[in-house]
């Protein structure tokens, strides 16, 4: 499969587009592998299409983890088709969501010493299967409290190129609740975030008054041992496929359109590897599906949407979704040394919220810093500092941004003016011009501000 660009997390927004593959998206007709329906994709060279287009696996950046390839034009075989049919079925998982769930009523019958859990299969396991697991390592006594957190449980698929699952830390799943509570909302459609599902569904078991519901939607399908089909979908936010199937998308219909899809949410944090336009369009078709059975009321709004993403992706997620602004709090993982909360300059995280609801709205904590801007009306960050050239605040990484006059905006701190890009950048860059010629005369060999017609003149 693929992905735009190198995928990992560079601090810029260059990891799309310039990586010489273009995604074309989602297809009717498109074959399909064990992922759900292909995407269309076509290497391109200096922002032109060039060479033949073909299909990868939507979900899957390695093709270590689907191995799927098809060209557009090319003929494939009556035989080849049953084949691939076959394999696709045989690569589905081994028990269905419905089994799981027997399993797990079956299992919360057991006393305590006999709840066993295999580490290396990632499964509860009943008595009657010790015996196939005997050289795994399982965890024993599995509680109820484990029961509520999968999440501990099962350990974090961090294959880059896949899953990417990094579990937000206690700080900003706390906080993404406290928001969704404070604002009123009512069901929480989870779409790539299992902690804040599991806080929401855990918090609901355990107290009576607590009304917020919340359906989970993911690829990791370890998932379906711990949560009912009302509760979690198997789902693939790049190119939209319910593994259920009708019955599996009714679910997510019928969860978004409950009293006249009221007070609904959706919060979503998706891998980071890029195809930001295939995320979208998953998005804008649960947002659709949440408008379908709109009766009253909200006539012209979007669904209520956090899409948790790194703020140098700000320019792409706004093509997509112009009406999106993007909050100041830095959220950050459990599982990912890099992203944490609190540390100072460039070793900050990177992710922020990006949201169609009134920034003013979202409080971030003042105990952490964030202050409120009266100009921009939103929560800002502690170093976030109003610019009153650009009349903004203008920082998107934390620290304190500087003004150029030259470029007309607010830069990074560590950028300087280079004359020579005629931009804004690191003192350390690469100049894009270095043998073209200088901007006052043209000629090679030096720059504008040594340049010899200025001197005379
Ligand atoms: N911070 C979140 C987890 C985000 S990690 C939390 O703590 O709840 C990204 C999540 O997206 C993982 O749960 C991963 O399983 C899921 N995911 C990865 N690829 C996906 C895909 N193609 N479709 C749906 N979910 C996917
Ligand atoms: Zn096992
Ligand atoms: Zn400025
Ligand atoms: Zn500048
Ligand atoms: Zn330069």
């Amino acid at each position: 499969g693929c992905r735009e660009g190198g995928g990992d997390m560079a601090d810029s927004g260059k990891a799309e587009g310039l990586g010489g593959l273009a995604l074309l998206g989602l297809v009717p007709g498109a074959p399909s592998c064990p992922h759900g329906p292909a995407l269309l994709f076509v290497k391109t060279s200096q922002g032109r299409e060039e060479g033949r287009r073909f299909y990868a696996c939507s979900a899957c950046r390695d093709r270590k983890d689907c191995k799927f390839f098809q060209w557009e034009d090319e003929k494939v075989s009556e035989a080849r088709l049953a084949a691939r049919e076959e394999y696709n079925r045989n690569h589905q998982p081994f028990f269905t969501h419905s089994q799981n769930v027997e399993r797990y009523k079956n299992f919360v019958l057991l006393p305590l010493p006999k709840r066993r859990f295999c580490q290396e299969c990632q499964q509860l396991l009943l008595p009657a299967e010790w015996e196939k697991h005997s050289d795994h390592q399982f965890l024993c006594n599995v509680s109820t409290a484990q029961l509520q957190s999968p999440s501990q449980l099962l350990y974090p698929l961090e294959n880059k190129k896949t899953n990417a699952q990094y579990l937000f830390t206690d700080r900003s799943c706390q906080f993404l609740l406290d928001v969704i509570i404070d604002l009123g909302f009512r069901r929480v459609l989870s779409v790539g975030t299992p902690r804040l599902h599991e806080i929401i569904q855990s918090k609901a078991s355990r107290e009576e008054d607590f009304r917020v519901r919340s359906l989970l939607l993911d690829i990791d399908f370890r998932y379906s041992q711990f949560y009912t089909e009302d509760e979690f979908c198997h789902y693939n936010m790049f190119n939209h496929y319910f593994f259920g199937g009708e019955a599996a998308r009714e679910t997510c219909r019928k969860f978004l359109c409950q009293d006249n899809g009221q007070r609904v949410i959706m919060v979503t944090d998706p891998p980071f590897g890029g195809l930001v336009e295939a995320l979208a369009s998953s998005f804008k078709k649960l947002m659709a599906m949440w408008k379908e059975t709109e009766k009253e009321g909200h006539n012209n709004q979007e669904m209520p949407t956090f899409w948790i993403f790194p703020y140098f992706f700000e320019s792409r997620i706004l093509e997509f979704f112009p009406t999106f602004n993007m909050m100041d709090y830095q959220v950050d993982y459990d599982n990912h040394a890099l992203y944490k909360h609190g540390k100072t300059g460039r070793r900050q995280s990177p992710v922020r919220i990006f949201t169609n609801l009134t920034p003013s709205m979202i409080v971030l904590p003042v105990e952490e810093g964030y202050r409120f801007c009266a100009v921009c009306q939103r929560y800002v960050s502690s170093g976030n500092q109003h610019c009153e050239i650009c009349n903004s605040c203008t920082s998107k990484d934390g620290r304190r941004w500087k003004h150029c006059v030259l470029c007309k905006k607010c830069v990074k701190p560590s950028w300087f003016h280079c004359s020579h890009c005629n931009r804004c950048a690191l003192p350390s860059h690469a100049c894009e011009k270095t043998d073209a010629g200088c901007f006052v005369c043209g000629q090679a060999g030096h720059k504008r501000s040594a340049c010899p017609s200025l001197s005379r003149a």
